[in-house]
Parts: C-alpha cells; sequence; structure tokens
C-alpha cells in the first residue's frame, strides 16, 4: 500500500489527508503544534465563515491575479461541495443576511472533534509537535524536529505541504517553510499582510474619544487607485480595521510601496451627492449652530463622522456648505502603513502559480504536492479564504493519489 505524509494540520491538510485515506492510501499528518486546525478553530471564535452563497462568477473574481487557477479547483470541490461535507459531519450550514456562510452551531469546534473522529476511523494517524524542517538526502525524505528537538526522518512515497501563510504564527503557521522551499529553486513570492487593518496618526482626542467606534455604512475609496468598496469599518486606537479596509488591502500595500503612503478616502453620505448634501446643508443652517451641530442635524452625521471631518480639516469644521459637502463625500485619511502580519487575517504571497502543475504538483519535486495559504493567492474575508484551503486541500490530495496511482502501475 502506498504511503503518504501532509505537512501541516490545518484545513487544507487535513482535507488532503481524508481525500488520500479515501483513496486507500496509509496517511500520516504532521503538525508542529500539540493540536491540529488551531487557526480554524480560533476562526470559529467570531463565528465560522466558511464559504459564501454568491454565485460562481463574481465569487472566483474574488481571488483577483490567482482567480484563473482557482476557478478549475473550485469547480471540484466548491461552495455546495463544502456546506455538503459540513453537513456529513453533522453541522449543516445556513446562509447568513449577508450571503456569508456559517455552520449551524456558529462554531468549529463541533465540526473540527467530528472531523477529527472520522479521520481516525479512516485510518489517518496524527503526528503532534513534529516540526517539518526540511528534506533528506534519500528519495521521499522528510526531516522533523520533534518536541524534544531531536531529529526524525519520514519516508514515504508522496508528501502533501500545506503550512499555511505566516500571519498569527502563534497558532503555527510561521512561514519557516519558506527558505528550505527557496533553496530548492522553488518561487515563493514574498508573504504580506493581507485581511489586516491599516495604521492612521490619529490626534489623541480622536483615539481616546472614539477607539473601538464603528463608521458605519461609508465607501472607502484608496486614492489614484480607483478601487472603492462599501461597508462598516471600525476605528482602533492606532488605525482603521474591517471588511472595507481588508478588502482594499491590495490597493493599500500598491500606494504604501509606491509612495510610502496612501491616502483612503471615506465617503461618509455614499447615498448622496455632493450637490444635494450641499443644499442640505445650505437649506438646514442655523446661525447658532456649531459646526458639528449643523452637520449633525442638516446630513445626520454621527459623532465619529464629525469628528472624522474635524480630523482631516485640522480641528476645524469647514463652514463653507459646498466646502463641507465635499468633504464629507471624500474625508481623506492618511495611512502610513498596515499592520503587522502577526496581526493580519491571512497572507498574501506564497508559493508561485508556475512551479505547481493543476493538481498542485511541484514541478520540479515530482511527488511533492502544495495546498492552502501556501500559495500565491489571496482573498477578502467572507468564506473565500476557508473556502480556497479547502479548495486546494482537496486537489493536492485526490492529485496526490492519483499520482501515487500512477506511479505504482509505472
Ligand atoms: C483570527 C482569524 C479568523 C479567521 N476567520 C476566517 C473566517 O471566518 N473565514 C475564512 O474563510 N477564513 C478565516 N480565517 C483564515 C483561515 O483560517 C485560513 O485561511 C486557513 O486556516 C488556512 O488554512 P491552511 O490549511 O492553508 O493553513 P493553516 O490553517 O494555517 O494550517 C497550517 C498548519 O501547518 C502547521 N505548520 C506550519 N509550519 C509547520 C512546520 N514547519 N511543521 C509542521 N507543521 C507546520 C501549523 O501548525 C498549522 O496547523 C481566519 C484567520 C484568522 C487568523
Amino acid at each position: 500500500m502506498s504511503t503518504a505524509t501532509v505537512i501541516g494540520g490545518g484545513p487544507a491538510g487535513l482535507v488532503a489527508a481524508e481525500e488520500l485515506a479515501r483513496a486507500g492510501v496509509t496517511v500520516t499528518v504532521y503538525d508542529r503544534m500539540p493540536s491540529p486546525a488551531r487557526k480554524l478553530l480560533l476562526a470559529g471564535h467570531g463565528g465560522l465563515n466558511i464559504t459564501h452563497s454568491e454565485p460562481r462568477e463574481p465569487f472566483v473574481a474574488r481571488y483577483g491575479a490567482a482567480a484563473d487557477r482557482l476557478a478549475p479547483m473550485l469547480g471540484v470541490f466548491g461552495p455546495q461541495d463544502l456546506r455538503d461535507w459540513c453537513a456529513g459531519l453533522g453541522e449543516p450550514t445556513f446562509v447568513g443576511s449577508s450571503g456569508r456562510v456559517f455552520p449551524r452551531s456558529f462554531r468549529a469546534t463541533p465540526l473540527v472533534r467530528a472531523w477529527l473522529a472520522r479521520l481516525a476511523d479512516l485510518g489517518v494517524r496524527i503526528e503532534r509537535r513534529h516540526r517539518w524542517v526540511g528534506w533528506t538526502g534519500r528519495p521521499g525524505g522528510l526531516r522533523f524536529a520533534d518536541a524534544g528537538g531531536a531529529d526524525v526522518e519520514v519516508v514515504s512515497d508522496a508528501a502533501v505541504f500545506a503550512l499555511g501563510g505566516a500571519s498569527w504564527p502563534r497558532l503555527g503557521s510561521d512561514g519557516g517553510w519558506i527558505d528550505p522551499f527557496s533553496e530548492r529553486g522553488v518561487a515563493v513570492a514574498p508573504m504580506r499582510p493581507a485581511n489586516v487593518g491599516v495604521r492612521v496618526g490619529w490626534t489623541g482626542t480622536f483615539a481616546d474619544r472614539f477607539e473601538g467606534t464603528p463608521v458605519k455604512h461609508v465607501t472607502l475609496t484608496v486614492r489614484g487607485a480607483g478601487r472603492s468598496v462599501r461597508g462598516d469599518a471600525m476605528v482602533t486606537r492606532s488605525g482603521l480595521e474591517g471588511g472595507p479596509v481588508y478588502a482594499l488591502g491590495a490597493a493599500i500595500r500598491d500606494a504604501l510601496d509606491a509612495e510610502g503612503r496612501s491616502v483612503l478616502e471615506v465617503d461618509l453620505r455614499p447615498d448622496a451627492t455632493v450637490e444635494q448634501l450641499t443644499a442640505r446643508l445650505e437649506d438646514r443652517r442655523r446661525p447658532k449652530d456649531s459646526g458639528s451641530t449643523w452637520l449633525r442635524r442638516a446630513i445626520s452625521l454621527d459623532p465619529v463622522g464629525v469628528a472624522l471631518v474635524r480630523e482631516s480639516a485640522g480641528g476645524a469644521l469647514p463652514r463653507d456648505a459646498a466646502e463641507a459637502a465635499a468633504l464629507v463625500k471624500a474625508v481623506p485619511v492618511v495611512v502610513t502603513a498596515t499592520m503587522p502580519i502577526e496581526r493580519a487575517i491571512s497572507s498574501a504571497g506564497g508559493i508561485g502559480w508556475a512551479e505547481v502543475d493543476e493538481s498542485l504538483m511541484l514541478r520540479r519535486l515530482p511527488g511533492t504536492f502544495v495546498a492552502g495559504e501556501m500559495l500565491d493567492w489571496e482573498a477578502p474575508t467572507g468564506g473565500y479564504l476557508l473556502q480556497a484551503s479547502f479548495s486546494t486541500g482537496v486537489v493536492a490530495g485526490r492529485g496526490a493519489a492519483a499520482w501515487l496511482a500512477g506511479s505504482v502501475r509505472d
């Protein structure tokens, strides 16, 4: 019977192991942490958004530059397959109001528990506290350091690597695989924070008062990039977080790379035009009103909106209606950096697509497959990260099983 080693016990690795075991391969999963799937479990803390219910075309487009390569894999194991798989583990899913898909319990724990039991039934062994550190000289030889730091050699007929990206390293994925892969000639695009907050130099007064306050129903635009996203942002002590900020991450990073800063324009009233706002501000001005009362009464700006306008205007609110309206439609917020990768939900960068074939086998290392966030793709939050991790895991697992079947025949 052929043997396979899966390195990395996150969603991509575990689903690859499941596919291999179903194909009759003897599988062992190695993970450096004391227990597998820690990031998946953490993802479940705020509600496990496992995939999204939107139609295929916009869904695939979420993967940007990697969409063409991921599209066939989403065809092999797509959102409905993932939902069926969850249901098979006793966790039927439901579609939330935003179109996001969640397991019934909303959490990852019941799913992971049922999944590990199923994998055990399929004969998958999981070796914990084994950190992969490189290859040995032997064909199929993999080198691990065990909990005590001792060298362990594992030899198998095929290997699937699913070591994750480089965000939240305390959960296990620290990008430590990049050097050994690069040394074998595998091209790896640098890991960058994705789905991450940005740094803004708020005044102390603003940060003290509005830290943790949502800025609701706004449209954010990266100046010069023409990319806009609507949603709710969140003020943090040192910047901004939230779905629209994450979704603009790649454009923000590009501007930071090119100019050392990026300007986010916050449209606080996306449903009104500058002309409509100007007219309302002119009509509803009362001589005794302060600037903030005027903005609040005339165009319903909430306190955080008023304060954002004040921050960007250097402390004083404009008194001219047209000027105020223009500012409300595009409050400039200067971003000086993204938060570090340790605080990012995911990472961009990874193994280049030219390095793998359609089954996710490394062209220069036959019998070695890669899956999940190790590959060079990124996507916004919304369930797209887990979906691509599962889809690539299934493709790599099936690919490895097919390759093993072929090599045994040969
Ligand atoms: C706070 C948070 C919330 C999230 N919420 C969501 C969400 O709701 N929806 C969504 O779609 N996505 C979410 N994500 C992202 C999602 O969890 C990841 O995209 C996904 O887990 C990636 O799967 P993976 O299998 O590629 O990697 P990982 O889950 O990172 O697994 C990689 C595994 O490899 C192991 N490993 C790493 N290096 C080694 C080594 N050298 N030797 C041995 N083992 C090693 C690690 O210990 C880990 O177990 C969230 C992420 C975070 C941080």
